[in-house]
């Protein structure tokens, strides 16, 4: 069979399991069963499978088809521009997080020493670390995140101390930034997530407790403790949360921003701790 119909036919098969994007997914599974990247399917349509390339492929489809994220079958998933390792013990990078990175880059003065909590695959502290060049700690409360995001961190070339903590427990110091992707999704929400996300992605990752901001709560001490003056905490929220996510954030808080996402949804917030106000 030719790389042409497997790929014809691998999409039909995801189409016929209710598989929303089922021909990127094919793409992704088809190359991870010949460990070629994508271009090689548009540039060789006539190469003929082998017969342990049509195994692998075949088993990939049937995981796909019960609903496993593709980036969970591949182990990868980019973000940033760079690729990132990926188990279902963490969350896969969502692009709208590259929200974090864009206002993390715009903050003048650019940040020295940064700590990103519920860090997850490492992908916004291993992003920082290399695009700004700063003194990068991070933390996750899972054992498995952990090893994940230092996995990440060798492999991109990123140095980032990365915890095992409960939020900042036991992180003492002081960051010009902090980052953060916490868990945010209302309890009550999870049963109606799609299945891709409901039924593989951690639910340690997502579950924020019955309004989704049960850890942003225990962040905003934190924060306090934690950041110099005139520092920049910059989070995550889901697209509901904005005004909630407004009043957590009192003086001496200061200049809180909500940042949109490319659909035009409330995604990030960027507010400053200025004690002297
Ligand atoms: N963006 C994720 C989702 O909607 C949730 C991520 C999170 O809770 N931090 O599925």
């Amino acid at each position: 069979m030719t790389l042409k119909t497997a790929l014809r036919q691998g999409t039909e098969i995801l189409e016929r399991a209710g598989v929303a994007d089922a021909r990127p997914s094919a793409e992704s599974l088809l190359c991870h069963a010949l460990g070629r990247e994508r271009v090689y399917l548009f540039s060789h349509p006539e190469h003929e499978l082998t017969t342990v390339e049509w195994i692998h492929y075949g088993r990939y489809l049937h995981e796909r088809s019960n609903g496993k994220p593709a980036q969970y079958i591949t182990k990868r998933q980019e973000f940033w521009g760079r690729e990132f390792r990926v188990t279902p013990a963490v969350l896969i990078p969502r692009p709208e997080t590259e929200i974090l990175i864009e206002q993390a880059l715009l903050a003048r003065p650019s940040p020295r020493r940064v700590l990103d909590l519920c860090t997850g695959s490492g992908c916004i502290a291993v992003t920082l670390a290399l695009e700004l060049g700063a003194d990068v700690t991070a933390t996750d409360v899972s054992a498995e995140a952990v090893e994940v995001a230092r996995n990440n961190a060798r492999a991109l070339g990123a140095r980032v101390t990365i915890l095992e903590a409960d939020l900042a427990g036991g992180v003492e110091g002081v960051f010009d930034l902090i980052t953060a992707n916490p868990p945010y999704v209302e309890s009550g929400e999870i049963a109606r997530l799609m299945r891709e996300v409901r039924e593989y992605e951690p639910r340690l990752a997502l579950d924020g407790g019955p309004d989704g901001l049960d850890v942003w709560r225990r962040i905003e001490p934190e924060a306090r403790r934690l950041l110099s003056p005139g520092g920049l905490l910059l989070g995550e929220f889901g697209s509901g949360q904005a005004d909630a996510m407004l009043s957590l954030f009192p003086a001496p808080w200061q200049g809180a921003r909500i940042i949109h996402d490319l659909a035009g949804l409330p995604r990030a917030i960027a507010v400053r701790y200025d004690p002297g106000s």
